[in-house]
């Protein structure tokens, strides 16, 4: 199965062909990566003749390599600072230099990491004697705010996930810290999608850059994606069901906001199934470590917000569970995107009630997706405590905070009475076994429930 226009027939190379340094190509050999993916057949020739780019790739697709491998090969070891990496968040920040310290084995040069919510003055030591400096845009300001970092010599400029960063809130940070360089510095931007507001920066700050993208959003043929259709008060109860049944490795399951997940992490444990909740309001050092422990396979299960789902460079995950879905189309492929990496095989299953279909339609629209619905299995049911775990013993029941509260408590031995003859979409979205949403035909029992675009083209916007 094809998700892009020409992801696969495009020509295979090896990083000896790019032209890498023997020392890097060796240190990549090591890490088991010998063929480049489209990203980085693509960009690396260009940023190695020093032009601006702007790639754009799905999750996983290799973005940190694709900028990272030609960065390094341009370092020149005790001459300064000479390259900054931008990146959304503490935690990119910290995998981006781990990567970089990976490829770089062989060659001699060092990164500073810099990131809010810690001290500055071990950063400001390591500032002095980097080459490279990975940061997120708020402390990097901070730094040079404080004449810590000096940017004069800094002839690349990297802003990794700049989509990330300009729905953060970043942008302004990031255009104050280009403004600081040299003009005639190289920038290189990556991300999922191009926006408006990107499309500023390469107007404002951008010279003549080229744009690549590479079509290929997941690798199907590894990552199967699924779907249920399941009444929302049967929802936690069906996820427990898959959590015990599928014969998964690691998992992350994805919420859509904060208190869903604390809720469903909660749950989850009085279910007997451990798992640690992670999303934006927890401190940096608990998410670190929270990753730190998934990595190392101290625990083998994730709940998270979306805040916590791109980028995030998390190995071996057999399953993404989808407990409902985020405003934004993109964050489904960026979920997704976590598993079936490196050439491994992963599922995808989202669960999906009638307040998630609108969502699951625009997914569709925008993108060339295969997703398969399975019929529901028999489950049991299991009670869902919708109240607040820092709610103080308060037990706040449905209906206080309306996106999180649609768990009727599951209503233990209760039958499938919640789908009620009345929810004709139900059995137009559902039921029909195996049935598909390819990207062509296949699709017509959803498209019956719910307005959507017939032709399954991507946008570019
Ligand atoms: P992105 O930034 O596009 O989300 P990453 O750079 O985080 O993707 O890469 C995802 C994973 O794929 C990482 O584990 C990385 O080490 C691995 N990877 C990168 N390039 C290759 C390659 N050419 N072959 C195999 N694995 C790769
Ligand atoms: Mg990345």
């Amino acid at each position: 199965m094809l998700t892009g226009f020409c992801g696969f027939q495009e020509k295979k190379m090896n990083f000896e062909e790019l032209n890498i340094r023997p020392e890097i190509v060796k240190a990549l050999t090591e890490l088991g990566i010998t063929e480049a993916t489209q990203i980085q057949v693509k960009s690396i020739p260009i940023i190695k003749e020093g032009i601006d780019l702007i790639g754009i790739s799905k999750t996983g697709s290799g973005k940190t390599a694709a900028f990272g491998i030609p960065l390094l090969e341009k370092i020149i070891p005790g001459k300064g600072l000479q390259a900054v990496v931008l990146a959304p968040t503490r935690e990119l920040a910290v995998q981006i230099s781990h990567e970089l310290a990976k490829f770089g084995k062989y060659l001699k040069y060092r990164i500073a990491t810099v990131y809010g919510g810690v001290s500055l003055e071990p950063q400001v030591q390591e500032l002095t004697r980097a080459e490279i400096m990975v940061g997120t845009p708020g402390r990097v300001l901070d730094h040079l705010n404080r004449r810590t970092l000096d940017v004069t010599k800094v002839h690349t400029f990297v802003l990794d996930e700049a989509d990330k960063m300009v729905d953060m809130g970043f942008i302004e940070d990031v255009e104050v810290v280009l403004k600081a360089a040299p003009r005639d510095r190289q920038i290189l931007l990556f991300g999922a999608t191009i926006s408006t507001e990107i499309d500023k920066l390469r107007q404002r700050y951008m010279h003549e850059p080229q744009t690549v993208e590479a079509e290929q959003y997941v690798e199907e043929d590894l990552l199967k994606q699924y779907y249920y259709t399941v009444d929302y008060r049967q929802k936690f109860s069906l996820l427990v069901h898959l959590l015990k049944t599928e014969h998964r490795g690691r998992a992350i399951i994805f919420c859509s906001a904060r208190s869903t997940v604390d809720m469903v992490a909660k749950n989850l444990h009085k279910q007997g199934i451990d798992s640690e909740a992670i999303h934006g309001k927890l401190s940096q050092s608990k998410r670190l470590s929270i990753i730190s422990d998934f990595n190392k396979g101290k625990i083998d299960l994730i709940v998270a917000s979306s805040v916590a789902a791109r980028g995030l460079h998390i190995d071996d995950i057999t399953h993404i569970f989808n407990y409902d879905l985020s405003q934004d189309p993109q964050e489904y492929v960026h979920k997704i995107g976590r598993t079936a990496r490196a050439g491994k095989e992963g599922k995808a299953i989202t669960l999906l009630s009638e307040r998630d279909f609108q969502q699951f339609s625009q997914i569709l629209n925008r993108y060339r997706l295969k997703v398969e619905e399975l019929p529901l299995p028999e489950f049991v049911r299991v009670p869902f405590d919708a109240s607040r775990p820092d709610s103080g013993g308060f037990n706040r029941r449905f209906g206080h905070h309306s996106r999180d509260s649609h768990h009727g408590g599951g209503g233990r031995g209760s039958s499938h009475g919640g789908y009620g003859g009345g929810d004709s979409r139900r059995d137009s979205y559902g039921g029909s076994r195996g049935s598909s949403y390819g990207s062509s035909e296949g699709r017509s029992s959803y498209s019956s429930s719910r307005p959507r675009s017939r032709e399954m083209t991507r946008r570019k916007d």
